[in-house]
């Protein structure tokens, strides 16, 4: 596997038929079910390890997000990386660079709460591939919303490279693999796990179809508070712009965002097969 931090290098090794998964590293299995099912399905796999300060709000943890270049270098090579593409801030930024906004489904959920989030992901995914040109680029489901934004601005942009969009990985317990979840003290990882038993719920609750929707979400949302999560949103939401959804009939998803002391933790579940397309 090789290491490279600059464009140049990069754009020097570039193989037809290249997939891309891009991450902030601090990896996990959820980055490395990624990067095994980039690896079967293409010849050259390239992974970008970036803590991208763009998508951080001035509050937010980017002084702090986990970092560790060797160990993450030693991970990706086990699961059968080729190149580990680790450019630097200034690298990649000017100092006021061009940023992407993609409307709609921006708008709400995150969007709301991490108001210059998603110009940032935009931002950063689309400089990838423009770097990369992949033929296809491997994004999880964990952050549902970041997909279809990605999707959206893929589609309004006829940036051409297919999109793989991958179930989410979880601990034994059901948590959703994260790299904030080091964060969490041990009585907060113990509780964490309620919030995808709850979402399990919810969703089997919605796809029943015999109780008013509003009054579910409010049931569950409250057995969160209950156990002492500080939710920020807990809505059914379809699969397009994320607009509120009351029916099953559209492709959608219970998705939540909840603190667990000063840890901010997100997932979603998608009713039906629980895939993305
Ligand atoms: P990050 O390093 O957090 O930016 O994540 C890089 C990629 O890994 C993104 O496409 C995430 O959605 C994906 N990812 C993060 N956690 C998981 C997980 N638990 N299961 C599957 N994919 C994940």
């Amino acid at each position: 596997m090789r290491i490279v931090t600059s464009i140049a290098e990069l754009k020097g090794i570039h193989v037809p038929g290249t997939s891309l998964v891009p991450t902030m590293g601090a990896f996990h299995e959820g980055h490395l079910e990624l990067m095994r099912r980039a690896r079967h399905d293409a010849d050259c796999v390239v992974v970008s390890l970036f803590v991208n300060p763009t998508q951080f709000g001035p509050d937010e943890d980017f002084a702090k997000y986990p970092r560790n270049l060797d160990q993450d270098a030693a991970l990706a090579e086990s699961a059968g990386v080729d190149v580990l593409f680790a450019p630097s801030v200034e690298e990649i930024y000017s100092p006021a660079p061009t940023l992407i906004y993609v409307p709609e489904v921006t708008a709400l959920w995150e969007g709301a709460f991490r108001p210059t989030h998603f110009q940032g992901v935009a931002t950063i995914v689309l400089k990838l591939f423009n770097i990369v040109a992949p033929k296809r680029a491997y994004f999880g489901q964990k952050d549902l919303q970041q997909c279809l934004v990605i999707r959206r601005m893929v589609r309004d942009l006829n940036v051409p490279v297919d999109l793989c969009f991958e179930p989410t990985v979880r601990e034994q317990d059901g948590l959703a693999m994260s790299s904030r979840n080091v964060y969490l003290s041990s009585e907060e990882r113990a509780k964490a796990p309620l919030l995808a038993a709850t979402l399990d719920s919810a969703a089997k609750a919605l796809a029943r179809n015999q109780e008013d929707p509003s009054s579910v979400l409010l049931e569950h949302q409250s057995r969160l508070s209950s156990a002492g999560f500080e939710t920020d949103y807990f809505e059914w939401v379809d699969l397009e712009a994320m607009h509120p959804c009351r029916s099953s009939d559209t492709p959608s998803a219970v998705i939540t965002a909840a603190k667990l002391g000063r840890t901010r933790l997100i997932d979603n579940k998608i009713l039906g097969n629980g895939r993305l397309i």
